[in-house]
């Protein structure tokens, strides 16, 4: 498959191109990895302004060009422009406590799960579905990649909540902090905050 971009001089629009065939032209240079599937998404809805993230997904530029080399070698992908977010500075202090919460529960078996943990605590900082903010195509996406990559955490989360509740949640938790104003989410007002449709 000839790529779409990157390799030619004059890349057409991305949007021209469709989300379709940018995926699979970057999937046609995957290595096999657990994670390509779901980072070459994130990577595509950036390309076409979907998604939360800033430029590099929140990594480091060492390590978003590890990423990219690591994962897509080859496919050079065309500057990706937008402006940097700005983040509630309350939740931007809890960014590390994320990153480590999420550290501490990774499977283990791929490089890749230290760069999601950078990834997924920077879609936290954003203000829609986690999986929205990831870039990601479908709640399903995410759960998925919460079970590869971080499968203790993952089995936590038994009822289905909203990632983004259950992982601050977690954090709270973890302080000895409980927010929660009802004894138990059966009763309590806020269910459908925390456990309602996140199509
Ligand atoms: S539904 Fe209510 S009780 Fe349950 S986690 Fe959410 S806020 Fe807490």
């Amino acid at each position: 498959m000839s790529p779409p971009f990157g390799l030619a001089p004059a890349p057409p629009a991305p949007r021209a191109v469709g989300l379709e065939a940018i995926y699979g032209w970057l999937m046609s240079g995957r290595q096999g990895y657990a994670n390509d599937d779901a980072l070459a998404r994130m990577l595509v809805s950036q390309l076409l302004g979907e998604g939360s993230l800033p430029v590099g997904l929140g990594l480091s530029p060492d390590a978003y060009a590890e990423l990219k080399a690591r994962h897509f070698p080859g496919s050079v992908l065309p500057p990706i422009r937008r402006p940097p977010p700005v983040w509630d500075a309350r939740l931007l202090e809890e960014k590390d406590e994320l990153i480590a919460l999420l550290d501490e529960h990774r499977a283990g078996q791929d490089r890749s799960e230290s760069w999601l943990s950078v990834i997924v605590a920077t879609g936290c900082l954003a203000n829609d579905h986690l999986w929205q903010d990831l870039g990601l195509w479908s709640r399903r996406d995410l759960s998925e990649l919460m079970a590869r990559n971080f499968p203790a955490l993952a089995a936590r989360n038994d009822r289905d909540m909203k990632w983004k509740k259950f992982l601050y949640k977690q954090l709270c938790e973890r302080e000895g902090v409980y927010l929660c104003r009802a004894p138990s989410c059966a009763v309590c007002c806020d269910y459908a905050k925390c456990f309602g449709s996140e199509d």
